[in-house]
């Protein structure tokens, strides 16, 4: 079984699942290290504590450079993780997330509507309209009989995402430390490729339900807000459903339309992406064609997700 798994922020990658936990570009074979031990309070930082901020840092960040400083990035993650999340907390993220994520998904149907009713000389709203549909998939690009297939394609799309967010009860809030598992990824949110057509089963290794979208703590960090959250989950949704011709949604480039690892990207591959839908939704909800600050550009999964 292969999960779209997003390890950080804007960016999934198809990763095989073992009982054992995952493996990934970075495969371990048996645990590496050990928890950080629990030191006595002496007020002294000596060698002990300074490898427990190295470990730390390394587990949790990445980074080596054993030094905590107030407001960089080892204190604010120290404090995401001691600072105690109940479920009804997370629950709260969503329900702020999902009424974005609904008008975001209502404003991109709307869009596709125009185009589709319109004229062959698209003018105000149809022409604005038909400028971000080239931008974030490219349909310029296409013939015109293939434009109006990919219009109506898209339509379905969104259509389908829309009715799947009426359905909270899929949204699995997913605290354990599973998403986790390979130390050097925290993981934020998991989706098998067309998981809503996949009612009642799941993973024979971990039981973990493909029917639904799996959101770890990595997206319920402090430094996710809501507009960031309903985001992820437009992109997850996206894999989720997958296409209206039935083609899986999987992730070719990550970013904004106008990134280094986007623009190379043909019609087709965005059509099959899921941040050029998170995209282009997220734009005909706000209005605006500025790259939100939360968007981060990459390549497309290391583990072949397409
Ligand atoms: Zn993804």
């Amino acid at each position: 079984m292969r999960w779209l798994v997003m390890p950080a922020v804007g960016s999934c990658q198809l990763l095989p699942v073992l009982s054992s936990g995952f493996t990934g570009p970075v495969a371990i074979s048996a645990p590496v290290g050990g928890p950080i031990p629990f030191l006595a309070v002496d007020g002294i930082c000596g060698p002990r504590t300074n490898a427990a901020i190295a470990r730390f840092q390394q587990v949790q960040l990445q980074i080596f450079d054993g030094v905590i400083e107030p407001n960089k990035n080892t204190i604010v993650r120290l404090n995401e993780i001691i600072d105690p999340v109940s479920d009804d907390d997370l629950r709260v993220k969503v329900r702020q997330a999902l009424p974005i994520v609904g008008l975001a998904l209502t404003a991109a149907v709307r869009n596709l509507q125009a185009v589709i009713t319109s004229g062959p000389t698209p003018t105000g709203p149809v022409a604005t309209a038909t400028d971000r549909l080239n931008r974030h998939f490219g349909l310029a690009t296409l013939s015109a009989a293939e434009q109006s297939a990919a219009h109506v394609d898209l339509f379905g799309s969104y259509t389908r995402f829309s009715t799947v967010i009426m359905n909270p009860e899929l949204f699995n809030i997913d605290t354990v430390d599973e998403f986790d598992l390979d130390r050097h990824n925290p993981r934020i949110a998991l989706t098998q490729p067309q998981g809503f057509f996949e009612e009642g089963r799941e993973d024979e290794d971990t039981h973990r339900r493909l029917d639904r979208i799996h959101l770890g703590l990595g997206f319920f960090a402090p430094s996710v807000g809501a507009e960031f959250a309903a985001f992820i989950i437009l992109h997850e949704l996206s894999h989720f459903v997958g296409r209206a011709n039935r083609q899986n949604i999987g992730d070719v480039g990550r970013g904004w339309f106008d990134d280094r690892f986007m623009r190379p990207l043909s019609a087709n591959q965005r059509l099959s992406n899921a941040d050029s839908y998170a995209g282009f939704a997220h734009e005909c909800r706000t209005g605006s064609a500025v790259k939100p600050p939360f968007v981060r550009t990459a390549p497309g999964g290391l583990g072949g997700a397409r």
